[in-house]
C-alpha cells in the first residue's frame, strides 16, 4: 500500500519520502499469493467462517485460528467481525470490493507497460477446485452471483476441469473458473517498485519506525521516528497489520488483528499446474509463478505478530494439497526455506480507505486482509485521488476509516 501510494503521488508531483520500520524486505507483499482477483467479492467475515473457526480451533493442522488471548484488542476485533459475518453485510460488501478489484487489475495492465518493470503478470484466470458436494452446491450461487456481478464466471464439471489441467492427477468433482483473474510474482513486484520508485526520486527509507506524530492545529506537521522528524505537508498510514497502534498515535481507532498465513516456494518445481487454483475444502491457494516457480499458501492464524512460527499449519498445507493432487509429493521443507507474513485484518473485510475525522492531512490505506495484493494497484491510486482532492474512481463510502466508530 505504502509503495503503491508512493507511485500514484510521485506521479502527481508530490515529493514523497517512504519510511518503514525493516528494510522493505520483510513484509506481507513478498511470499503471498499472487492473486490479482475481482473474484473475491465475498469478505473474509462471513456466517459460515465463525462456526467453522470454532471447529477448527482445536486442530494443530487447521487452517483457521485464533489463539485465544486475553487481549481487549483482540476481543473488541472479534466481536465486530462476528457482527460483520451476517448475509446482509456480505452481500453489501461484492460491489464495492468488485469495483476495487477491477480498478487495481486495470491499474496492474497499465504498470505492465512501464518499460523495464516485469512482474510476470498472467491474466489466465483463477480455478476454485473442490472435491464436495456441499461445496459444489454452494459453487452455483457463487457462479450466479460473480454472473450478476459481471464477471467472466463459469462452473466447470470434473472433465472440462481436466481439459484445462491435461497432465494433472486431481481428486476433485469439479471448479468455479474465474477467467477474470490474474496473477503475478509478488517478489518481482515489490522489487521492480522499489526499483521504479527510486529511479523517479521517491526517497525510500529503511529502519525508521514512526514513533509519534506531532501535531498543529488539526494537521500532522511532522512524523516522529526512533531517529529523527520528517517535515510533512501530508501523512499516508500504510503500516499494514501494526496499523492499529500506529492510528492510536493519532488518536484513531482501527480494529485491526494480523492474519498470519504461510507459504512455500518451489523454484524449479517438478510439480505443474498451467492455472492458479484455490484448493477450496484445504483453504489452500497454488500458484504458478514466473516461469517453473510453484507456490503454495494458506492458513489464518490470528495472533500477534511476536508469536513464533507454528510449523504444524504447513504441514496442514502440504496435506491438503496432496489431498486434491496425489502426486504432489512434497516434503515438509526446512524452516528457513517457509516465509510466513501478517495480513492487516479489518474487522469485516473490507480495507480502510480514506481520511480521519481527526486530520486534515491524514490518509489510510490499510485493513486489506486477503486482498492486499490484489488491491493494491487501485489503492495506491485512491490515495493519490483523495490526497489531490479529485473525484475518486469508486464509492469508496464502504471503505470509510472509522465506520466502527
Ligand atoms: C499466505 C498469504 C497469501 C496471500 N495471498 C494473497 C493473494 O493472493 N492476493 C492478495 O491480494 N493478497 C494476498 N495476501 C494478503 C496480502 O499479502 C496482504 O493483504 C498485503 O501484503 C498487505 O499489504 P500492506 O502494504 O498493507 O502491508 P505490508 O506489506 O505488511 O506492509 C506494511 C509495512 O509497514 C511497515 N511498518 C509497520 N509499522 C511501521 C512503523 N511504525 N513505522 C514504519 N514502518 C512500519 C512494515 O515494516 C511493512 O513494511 C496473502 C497473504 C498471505 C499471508
Amino acid at each position: 500500500m505504502g509503495l503503491s501510494s508512493a507511485f500514484y503521488l510521485n506521479q502527481a508531483g508530490w515529493q514523497v519520502t517512504v519510511l518503514d520500520k525493516d528494510d522493505f524486505l520483510n513484509n506481507c507483499s513478498y511470499g503471498n499469493a499472487g492473486y490479482v482477483c475481482p473474484s473475491h467479492f465475498i469478505p473474509m467475515a462471513t456466517p459460515g467462517i465463525v462456526k467453522q473457526g470454532l471447529k477448527w480451533m482445536l486442530n494443530a493442522q487447521s487452517p483457521f485460528y485464533v489463539q485465544p488471548r486475553l487481549n481487549r484488542a483482540l476481543i473488541d476485533w472479534g466481536l465486530k467481525f462476528m457482527r460483520s459475518a451476517t448475509p446482509e453485510k456480505v452481500e453489501a460488501a461484492a460491489v464495492p470490493l468488485r469495483d476495487i478489484a477491477v480498478i487495481s487489475q486495470h491499474e496492474y495492465e497499465q504498470w505492465t507497460k512501464i518499460p523495464a518493470f516485469d512482474f510476470s503478470y498472467e491474466h489466465k484466470g483463477l480455478l476454485e477446485i473442490f472435491q464436495t458436494a456441499k461445496v459444489a452446491a454452494h459453487s452455483v450461487h457463487t457462479v450466479e452471483k460473480g454472473k450478476e456481478l459481471g464477471l467472466d464466471v463459469d462452473l466447470l464439471s470434473r472433465e472440462e476441469l481436466q481439459l484445462l489441467e491435461p497432465g494433472l492427477k486431481m481428486n476433485a468433482q469439479g471448479a468455479v473458473f474465474f477467467r477474470c483473474d490474474a496473477h503475478l510474482y509478488p517478489n518481482k513486484l515489490m522489487k521492480g517498485l522499489i526499483a521504479l520508485l527510486q529511479q523517479r526520486g521517491v526517497q525510500l527509507v529503511p529502519n525508521e519506525e514512526v514513533v509519534n506524530f506531532e501535531k498543529q492545529e488539526g494537521r500532522i506537521s511532522k512524523v516522529i521516528t526512533r531517529n529523527q522528524a520528517y517535515d510533512a505537508d501530508y501523512v499516508v498510514v500504510a503500516t499494514g497489520s501494526w496499523s492499529r497502534e500506529v492510528a492510536l498515535m493519532l488518536q484513531t481507532k482501527l480494529p485491526l488483528v494480523p492474519g498470519r498465513g504461510y507459504s512455500i516456494t518451489l523454484e524449479n518445481s517438478p510439480y505443474k499446474i498451467n492455472h492458479p487454483a484455490i484448493l477450496v475444502e484445504g483453504r489452500t491457494a497454488v500458484t504458478p509463478m514466473d516461469g517453473n516457480k510453484i507456490r503454495f499458501g494458506g492458513t489464518m492464524e490470528i495472533t500477534s505478530t511476536n508469536t513464533p512460527p507454528r510449523m504444524n499449519r504447513v504441514q496442514g498445507i502440504l496435506n491438503a494439497v496432496k489431498r486434491f493432487f496425489p502426486e504432489f509429493d512434497i516434503p515438509m521443507p526446512d524452516p528457513k526455506n517457509i516465509w510466513y507474513g501478517y495480513r492487516p485484518c479489518s474487522a469485516d473485510g473490507l480495507p480502510y480507505i480514506g481520511r480521519t475525522k481527526k486530520w486534515k492531512n491524514v490518509v489510510v490505506a490499510t485493513g486489506h486482509s486477503m486482498l492486499g495484493l490484489s488491491l493494491g494497484a487501485g489503492t495506491g491510486k485512491i490515495v493519490s485521488e483523495i490526497v489531490n482532492e479529485q473525484p475518486v474512481s469508486m464509492n469508496i463510502a464502504p471503505f470509510e476509516v472509522e465506520r466502527f466508530g
